[in-house]
């Protein structure tokens, strides 16, 4: 039985039998430790009842007293001596009584046939249409002592009941046995389209998430493998669309290359225009390593869960060396940098973290005009140092501000002026989500762009 709905079907048809099989257990118990007793008690009075009013009426036709009894629901054995005697109703199965009996009870002793008769199951004991299985009295008829032993005639009395309990217990049976059926179908169901749903995505297909609303168990795992489909299917698109973007990255500084290679081999071609083209060939490869080397940071990004290095360093020291390494671009177009900085130190990978500066300040020189200013502010609070990078250049309209940050985000004008690969902000996110910390883009109080780094001092665990 490999399937689940066998195995359901199965275990619920098991633990219906052996309920049945235990409450005949304890139907069996309860009838040997209670109600023998009682009804024996019960047919002991009955057959009293009887025997007192025989010896109240002296002129009863004995006989016919009994006939009448035995068509009440009794099945009655009356004897005055040891072997003999008239039956009346039944017929009894088996017609022998202990031996002694008949003798105890002429002598005055009253028989618990019904109490003592040795049988294991409840069936055997109460159903047992036995001479042995009565209640036996004394009385006294015609002046001699009698024996009179008596027990209901269950195959008349109780014939409907017989019937009644069967219907129910089949009912039972086939009622029960379709619900399991139901149930099963009903609870795994979903499990098999999930699977087959599992099995889509594991070929990268999708659609035709199966929709399973239900607040059990299974509903939950359905909204989980629904939520786990979509990001999925988000990361597939996001990393196709990597895929064409990095091509595409790649391929224009190549195919222009190869252009101004070809053009290159021109020997008619002036000196002035080949010293030009040889200078384009220098820039885009220049721009295809500085490429490759931001995917290389980039996909060590991706893989770190925490960072591999870190130690703790002055944030403002380091600010002051990348400004110092990068101020050419400045000095170039006259570009006043400023940095205001307290000391403030963090834990944290003292080569990425230098990248996200780089990065920050190579733009700002990058976008500001001619004579334009650029601040840098670090400030230390309790628990985590602030950095800001003002420039008074164009700045990043609203819209954008959350965009610069995707990889390969240019904005229009970026891309026109050429230059730049659109990937080192998103570097900067990365670095400074792995540090726990935050950085957003804002508007400078000149009218440019304001990027605001935050970096926990103690890096989250
Ligand atoms: P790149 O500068 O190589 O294009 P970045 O990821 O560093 O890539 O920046 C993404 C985009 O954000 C840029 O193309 C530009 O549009 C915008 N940007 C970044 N810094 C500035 C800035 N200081 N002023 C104006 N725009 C900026």
């Amino acid at each position: 039985m490999k399937s689940l709905y066998g195995k359901f079907v199965l275990s619920s048809v098991l633990v219906l039998a052996a309920g049945l099989v235990l409450s005949y257990l304890i139907v069996n118990s309860a009838y040997h430790r209670v109600m023998k007793e009682d009804n024996d008690a019960k047919h002991v009075a009955i057959a009293g009842s009887m025997a007192g009013f025989i010896g109240e009426n002296d002129n009863l036709d004995l006989d016919r007293y009994l006939r009448t009894q035995a068509d009440a629901g009794y099945i009655l054995y009356a004897t005055d001596r040891e072997g003999g005697g008239t039956f009346y109703g039944g017929p009894f199965d088996d017609q022998t009584l202990p031996p002694g009996t008949v003798e105890n009870v002429l002598s005055g002793e009253i028989y618990h046939g019904m109490r003592d008769l040795p049988a294991e199951t409840f069936w055997a004991g109460y159903f047992a249409n036995d001479l042995a299985n009565t209640a036996g009295v004394p009385f006294t008829y015609d002046g001699r002592p009698h024996a009179l032993f008596i027990r209901p005639d269950i195959a008349l009395l109780f014939n409907e009941l017989h019937w009644l309990t069967a219907i129910m217990l089949v009912s039972i049976a086939v009622i029960g046995f379709l619900a399991v059926l139901l149930t099963a179908k009903h609870l795994i169901r979903p499990l098999t389209e999930l699977t087959e749903a599992t099995n889509r995505v594991a070929e990268e297909r999708f659609t035709d998430l199966p929709d399973i609303r239900r607040a059990d168990e299974i509903g939950q795992l359905s909204d989980s493998f629904r939520r786990m489909a979509g990001k999925l299917a988000e990361n597939d698109l996001a990393r196709k669309a990597f895929i064409s973007d990095v091509s595409h990255d790649f391929q224009s500084p190549l195919q222009n290359m190869k252009g101004y290679a070809t053009l290159l081999m021109d020997p008619e071609l002036s000196a002035g225009r080949r010293l030009e083209y040889a200078e384009i060939i220098r820039s885009e490869s220049s721009r295809l390593s500085v490429l490759s080397g931001q995917l290389l940071v980039l996909t060590s990004i991706d893989q770190f869960k925490e960072l591999p290095e870190h130690n703790v360093f002055s944030v403002s020291e380091q600010l002051k060396e990348t400004v110092r390494k990068s101020r050419w671009p400045f000095e170039e177009k006259g570009i006043s940098v400023t940095l205001d900085a307290e000391e403030a130190s963090v834990r944290g990978d003292r080569e990425l973290l230098g990248k996200v500066w780089e990065n920050l300040l190579s733009n700002a020189a990058k976008y500001t005009p001619e004579g334009g200013e650029v601040l840098i502010g670090v400030s230390g609070a309790a628990d985590f140092v602030t950095v800001t990078v003002e420039d008074s250049g164009p700045g990043i309209p609203p819209g954008e501000r959350d965009r610069i940050f995707d990889r390969f985000y240019r904005s229009d004008k970026a891309r026109s002026a050429g230059g730049g690969t659109g990937l080192g902000l998103s570097i900067a996110k990365g670095v400074i989500a792995l540090h726990g910390g935050t950085i957003s883009a804002g508007e400078s109080p000149a009218g440019g762009a304001r990027f605001t780094v935050t970096l926990p001092k103690k890096r989250p665990a």
